[in-house]
């Protein structure tokens, strides 16, 4: 299982040792060619502009929504998830508000239901975005204070926090599950 970590900007090197963690490969993406074969792929958190700005440079922002489009199961993490939503790539359909806790926030954590997990998961906020409108495609996963943080439509899964800076690999293990169906998918 060979799983990509887009590496334009932002804390992918967290989410490369997660994924080695849970026993897959992993391949550092910056370039369109870096994205053939890969079973699945993980958008890091950073700085939505710059990551944006970069990926317009190396070309990538149509290999990525090809990608997509043909169900290679993606994750993205807080600005991760901006990157997803409509109006930057356009894959998710979502439009995340970003900083959206405020300035006297910029991060905290807390205990949070996701669907899917059997017990709730310690979940890093920093400086992260909320879903503020989604279309009826997109299933959400947990909230805050009725905000979307985790949202999910087809293969692409996006969280607001950052399940690479705790210990617990559920989030990862998700990702991980999606590809392992598709691949029986495709065998039978
Ligand atoms: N605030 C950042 C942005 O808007 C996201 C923060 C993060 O990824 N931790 O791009």
């Amino acid at each position: 299982m060979l799983i990509g970590v887009l590496a334009i900007q932002g804390d992918f090197e967290a989410h490369t040792r997660m994924l080695e963690r849970l026993g897959a490969k992993t391949r550092i993406v910056r370039t369109p060619a870096d994205l053939d074969g890969l079973d699945g792929l993980v958008v890091p958190g950073g700085e939505s502009t710059t990551m944006t700005l970069g990926i317009e440079r190396e070309g990538l922002a149509e290999p990525l929504r090809d990608l997509v489009r043909a169900g290679t199961p993606v994750l993205g993490t807080c600005a991760g998830l901006i990157v997803l939503d409509r109006d930057h790539l356009g894959v998710l359909d979502i439009a995340a508000n970003r900083n959206a806790f405020g300035r006297q926030v910029h991060s905290f954590e807390t205990d949070l239901d996701v669907r899917g997990l059997d017990a709730p998961i310690r979940a890093v906020f920093i400086r992260a975005p909320w879903v503020k409108e989604h279309g009826g495609e997109v299933e959400v996963l947990a909230e805050v204070d009725g905000h979307p943080v985790a949202v999910r439509q087809g293969n692409v899964t996006a969280v607001a926090f950052h399940p690479e800076l705790t210990d617990d690999t559920r989030v990862h293990e998700l990702l991980l599950e999606q590809v392992r169906s598709r691949k029986v998918g495709e065998r039978v």
